[in-house]
C-alpha cells in the first residue's frame, strides 16, 4: 500500500481525485472473465497480483501525461475497457496502474454525408449502437458482449461480432486511430494513407499504447432483416452450403451452423442451452453431474447420446439492408441452401435465435453451479480444412470434457469454428489447462489459426512463437520504438 499512496499522489497532479487505491476498486479491474480465473476464485485460491492504483482519464491529454509519467518511472500501465476479455488480457501480472477507459464514452463526430463516425475507446458497444440507431445508423458490430465491451477491447482483440459475414469484424470498420503510445506520444493512423500503421496498433492487446479514439465506417440501419432455419444431415453438408452461399457473393448478416449437440442445446430452449444440458444431466445432482464431465463425451448417457445422433444440424440464416434487396439476397440464399440439401424449417429457429442472441453466453454461473466450468475457442482455417479442423479438436479433447461446436464468421476463403467445452470443476487448473493444451496444439497441427476473434492474452501467449516463427521479432521490435520503457501490459502478446 505504501508504494501505492506514493503513486496516487504523483497521479492526483494528474488526474485529480479520478483514481483509487481501495482493494475493492484495484480488485475489480485486476481480472478479466478468463474462466481460469474464475476456477481459481472457486476453489479459494488468494487473489493474483493485483493493480496498485486504479485511474479513469477523461482526456487524451491525460492519457499522455499518465503515460509520460509511468514511462519516466517505468511503472506498468495496462489499458482496461470492460475486462470482458476471456484470455485474461487485461490481468496487471506485475502490478501497477491500470487505466480504465470507460469515462472517455463520447462520439466525437459523425458524418451522415460520408458515412463515418468517431468514438472515444472507453464507449461501451450497446450505448455506441444506440448512438448510431437514433440517427438512422449502425456499426453491425454485435458481439455477444456488446452490454460489458467497449470500442477499446474490440479494436485490442480484434474482435467479431455475429454479423461478420455481412459488416466484417472490428478492423475492418476502422478508418482511422488515434492512440497514445507507451512513450506518451501522440500517433495518429488513417486508412487513406499510406502506409497504414493502423494495422500495428488493432489487435495489440494494449503492449504498444492506449487507442483512445476511433474513426468507423457506419451503414444505414437496416430496413428489413429475415431470420430462416434449415436442417442439414452433418456438419460436412452444412459446411459446403456455407461455404457456396458465401462465394456466390451473398452477404449475409448471419450463416451459422451447429454440429449436432449444439443443435440439441439450441433446439431445446434458448441461447446455448446449459439449462437443458443440466437436465440431461440429471436433476441437482452435483456430484453426478460433475462424474459424467469427468468422463467427457465419453460419459454421455444412451438417451442424449441417441438424442445426438437424431439431431443434424441446425444452420440459422439471416440477410438485412433495404426491404428489397435483403428480400432478393434471401431468395437467393434460400435457393442455394435448399440445392444444397439444407431442410427448410421456417422462420422460427432464426427468429428463435435473434431474439436471445446476447443470453447465450452468460451461462457460466449456471455451469458452475453444477459443478463444472464452460469455456470457449474460436479458431478459424480456410473452407478445404474446417471439417478436418472440427474433427481434430472434437478428438483431442473428447475423452476431457463435453464439445459442441457452432461455425459462424463465415467468409468467402473460410470460416471460423466456436467450440464449446464444459468440463469438470474437479481436478481446477489443471484439467483446464491440459483441455487448452490439447485443443490449441490439434488446432495448430490441423492449421487453424489460434484466435479468430477473442484475442491471446495470458491463455494463448506459449503457442505464440509456434504460430507466428520469426514474425514474433517484428512485435518485439514494434514494442521497443513505441514502448521504449516496457511498461506497456508487460508479459503479454510476446513473452
Ligand atoms: C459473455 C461474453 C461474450 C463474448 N462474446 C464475444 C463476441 O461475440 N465477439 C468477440 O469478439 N468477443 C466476445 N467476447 C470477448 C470480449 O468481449 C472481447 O474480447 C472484447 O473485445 C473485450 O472488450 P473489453 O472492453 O471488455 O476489453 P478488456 O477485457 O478490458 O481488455 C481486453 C484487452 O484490450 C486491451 N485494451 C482495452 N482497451 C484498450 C484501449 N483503449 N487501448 C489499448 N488497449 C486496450 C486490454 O489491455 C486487454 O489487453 C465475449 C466475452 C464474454 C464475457
Amino acid at each position: 500500500v505504501a508504494p501505492a499512496r506514493g503513486l496516487a499522489r504523483d497521479l492526483r497532479r494528474i488526474v485529480g481525485a479520478r483514481l483509487s487505491i481501495t482493494p475493492v476498486d484495484r480488485e475489480a479491474c485486476s481480472h478479466d472473465a478468463w474462466p481460469r480465473n474464475l476456477i481459481a476464485v472457486a476453489r479459494g485460491a488468494p487473489p493474483a497480483r493485483l493493480a496498485d492504483v486504479v485511474v479513469w482519464p477523461e482526456t487524451e491529454a491525460e492519457v499522455a501525461a499518465l503515460l509520460r509519467y509511468a514511462s519516466r518511472r517505468r511503472v506498468p500501465v495496462v489499458p482496461f475497457g470492460a475486462g470482458s476479455g476471456v484470455c485474461g488480457a487485461a490481468v496487471p501480472v506485475r502490478g501497477g496502474i491500470v487505466l480504465d477507459m470507460k469515462r472517455m464514452k463520447r462520439m466525437t463526430a459523425l458524418s451522415a454525408n460520408d458515412h463515418w463516425a468517431s468514438f472515444q475507446t472507453g464507449t461501451l458497444g450497446q450505448p455506441l449502437e444506440d448512438a448510431l440507431s437514433s440517427r438512422g445508423f449502425t456499426l453491425g458490430h454485435f458481439p455477444s458482449s456488446i452490454y460489458c465491451s467497449t470500442l477499446g477491447g474490440w479494436l485490442a482483440t480484434r474482435s467479431a461480432g455475429q454479423c461478420s459475414s455481412r459488416y466484417g469484424k472490428i478492423e475492418d470498420m476502422v478508418l482511422g486511430l488515434r492512440a497514445i503510445s507507451g512513450a506518451g506520444e501522440r500517433l495518429r493512423t488513417d486508412v487513406e494513407r499510406q502506409p497504414d500503421l493502423g494495422a500495428l496498433l488493432l489487435g495489440s492487446e494494449g503492449t504498444l499504447g492506449v487507442i483512445v479514439e476511433a474513426r468507423l465506417r457506419i451503414r444505414p440501419a437496416p430496413e428489413a432483416r429475415l431470420m430462416r432455419g434449415y436442417r442439414f444431415r452433418d456438419v460436412a453438408s452444412g459446411c459446403a452450403a456455407m461455404r457456396r452461399v458465401m462465394q456466390l457473393g451473398l452477404r449475409p448478416a448471419v450463416l451459422r451452423l451447429y454440429d449436432p449437440l449444439d443443435t440439441l442445446l439450441q433446439s431445446s430452449g434458448h441461447g446455448h442451452g446449459f439449462r437443458r444440458l443440466g437436465a440431461l444431466l440429471g436433476p441437482g445432482a452435483r456430484a453426478r453431474a460433475a462424474s459424467i464431465l469427468v468422463g467427457g463425451a465419453a460419459g454421455i448417457g444412451r438417451a442424449l447420446h441417441l438424442a445426438v445422433g437424431r439431431a443434424g444440424c441446425l444452420l440459422v440464416a439471416g440477410f438485412e439492408g433495404p426491404s428489397e434487396r435483403a428480400a432478393a439476397e434471401a431468395a437467393l440464399g434460400h435457393a442455394e441452401l435448399s440445392a444444397a440439401g439444407g431442410k427448410d424449417l421456417g422462420c422460427e429457429p432464426g427468429e428463435r435465435w435473434l431474439a436471445h442472441r446476447y443470453d447465450v453466453s452468460y451461462q457460466q454461473s449456471r455451469v458452475f453451479l453444477a459443478g463444472a466450468f464452460v469455456d470457449t475457442m474460436e479458431v478459424a482455417t480456410t473452407w478445404d480444412r474446417l471439417t478436418d479442423l472440427y474433427e481434430s479438436v472434437r478428438r483431442a479433447i473428447a475423452e476431457r470434457a463435453f464439445v459442441m461446436a457452432h461455425l459462424s464468421h463465415a467468409y468467402a476463403e473460410g470460416c471460423s469454428i466456436y467450440f464449446t467445452f464444459v468440463a469438470s470443476l474437479l481436478d481446477g487448473e489443471r484439467r483446464y489447462d491440459e483441455l487448452w493444451s490439447a485443443a490449441l496444439s490439434t488446432a495448430l497441427r490441423s492449421h487453424g489459426c489460434l484466435s479468430h476473434h477473442h484475442g491471446v492474452g495470458l491463455l494463448k501467449l506459449r503457442w505464440m512463437a509456434e504460430e507466428h516463427g520469426a514474425a514474433t521479432r517484428l512485435v518485439r521490435a514494434a514494442k521497443r520504438v513505441l514502448d521504449p520503457a516496457g511498461i506497456m501490459n508487460p508479459g503479454k502478446l510476446v513473452a
